[in-house]
């Protein structure tokens, strides 16, 4: 089912203008970026596109009908008609029919998302130029947003976007950011809209590229990995302008890991490092065909390093809390050390953005795994509060999507760990002495039979953290209460 998006132009006093939002926070689909009005094609799109002749009318009906819906602006009668928040009915579009100005809308390409948003939309991208005398009825659009879609909004000038953009104060996808570059290019209101290597003229040749650069310097290139499922790929970070550091290449299988060399290869850039999280076959398994092609040094926690296959053959770095990486934009990474899931985990903080690079510290969906001996849970829970205390603007997991709430996300996680070990100490006050095999039905009774391997892991990395804590002990393979607890 394809997607539509609709991005408004309009002359300014220097150079065009457009209209952005920033997505909700909380949005499942890129939360926190900014972008146009964009939806899905509905029913009754379909009915209204039967009055016209254009092959891809419903596509324009659902770019009004979405833009009406999302700021009020409805495109009818050969002029431009604004509606409040409580007017925005379906019966108004659908009254319109025949009269809404399709023709308005210039088509300017078809883009595919890349996996790692987890969705197959093909999107196909309109543009509509306001003129002189509408460009004035427009000015407080920013004020009518849909609340439960945009959380802010603006008319800005295209070259002010892009440079919000270069210094991270905004997150783009590939096709926003190409719009708002084709924008900034034009000498006025662009004549043409993208080329055909960023846009495809057909769904069936809609561009799409795995790399996003979603603010400047920061390349996101989620690469297929074997991976813990529901993940499938693993974030590998691309940061720096000329001089690139490539964090967490995770592919070892040529094919998976090809994106990331295509990549590296276009950029005018040199490659200056590979850093690591963590040591984990999804984090590292293209670190070999990297060095093999860039002599440049592995950088990592000294006991990264150490559970490095082939470490005897690489060039490396290590590097502790607080040590930092140099990168030339947005700026050098600070080194955090944040072990729990991996003994020598780091995150990443880049201070200009106030984003953090977490690895596995935590996902945007699927769970860590944290299992013992090499999984610690007390340390776990530690860094968790550690970058929770940072309290910094942006995350970006391993696995999943970055989020703008990055403190919601993390103590989302220290809540549900804390709530799984409340059940461990119940598991023990009612049934204990018992193994660990007895408690997993009761302590993950909500989780289904196929993880209680894996939940067995956790379930130790708990008691062992309560042992520590002198809360839980083991006695003949089996674990009860510490008396008087
Ligand atoms: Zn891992």
């Amino acid at each position: 089912m394809p997607t539509v998006s609709l991005t408004l132009i309009r002359p300014g006093d220097d150079a065009p203008e457009l209209f952005w939002a920033r997505r909700c926070a909380d949005r499942s689909f890129l939360g926190g970026f900014h972008a146009f009005f964009a939806g899905g094609v509905e029913p009754v799109d379909r009915d209204i596109a039967d009055h016209f002749e254009f092959d891809d009318a419903a596509l324009r009906v659902a770019a009004i009908r979405e833009t009406f819906e999302e700021c009020g602006l409805l495109f009818g009668n050969g002029e431009i008609q604004r509606y409040s928040r409580s007017e925005r009915t379906d019966e108004v579009v659908a009254n319109a029919g025949r009269n809404l100005d399709l023709e308005r809308l210039e088509p300017l390409g078809w883009w595919r998302m890349p996996k790692f948003l987890d969705v197959a939309y093909t999107t196909a991208f309109f543009g509509v130029r306001l003129t002189e005398g509408e460009a004035a009825q427009v000015d407080d659009l920013a004020d009518q947003l849909d609340e439960s879609e945009f959380d802010s909004g603006q008319w800005i000038d295209a070259t002010q976007a892009l440079e919000k953009w270069h210094r991270g104060e905004v997150f783009l996808t590939k096709p926003i950011h190409c719009l708002v570059d084709t924008v900034a290019a034009a000498d006025g209101v662009p004549k043409s809209f993208p080329s055909p290597e960023s846009f495809g003229e057909t769904p069936k040749r809609a561009g799409t590229s795995a790399a996003g650069e979603i603010c400047g310097g920061v390349v996101m290139l989620p690469l297929k990995t074997p991976t813990l499922p529901p993940a499938t790929h693993t974030n590998c970070i691309v940061v720096g302008k000329q001089q690139l550091v490539v964090i967490d290449p995770g592919p070892s299988d040529p094919d998976d890991l090809a994106p990331l060399l295509d990549h590296l290869e276009r950029r005018d850039g040199r490659l200056e490092a590979i850093a690591l999280t963590h040591h984990h076959p999804d984090h590292v398994g293209g670190v070999q065909a990297l060095t093999e092609r860039w002599d440049v040094p592995v950088i990592a926690h000294p006991k990264t390093l150490e559970l490095l296959p082939d470490i005897a053959s690489l060039r490396t770095g290590a590097i502790d809390d607080g040590d930092t990486i140099e990168v030339d934009h947005p700026g050098e990474l600070v080194a955090h050390f944040t072990p729990g899931h991996a003994p020598g985990h780091l995150a990443f903080h880049q201070p200009d953005i106030d984003m953090v690079i977490g690895g596995d510290l935590v996902a945007s969906r699927g769970t860590i795994i944290v299992d013992p001996p090499e999984g610690d849970m007390g340390d776990y829970l530690e860094s968790l509060h550690r970058v929770l205390e940072m309290n910094p603007r942006v995350l970006m997991p391993a696995h999943g999507q970055m989020t703008t709430r990055p403190a919601e996300l993390l103590q989302h996680y220290i809540d549900h760990r804390k709530m799984r070990e409340q059940k461990v100490v119940d598991a023990l006050e009612q049934f204990g002495p018992a193994t660990t095999e007895q408690l997993v039905p009761k302590v993950y009774e909500d989780a289904p039979k196929a993880v209680y391997p894996i939940a067995e892991r956790s379930l130790l990395a708990h008691l062992l953290d309560l042992q520590q804590r002198q809360i839980a002990q083991q006695s003949d393979g089996c674990w009860l209460l510490v008396i008087g607890c």
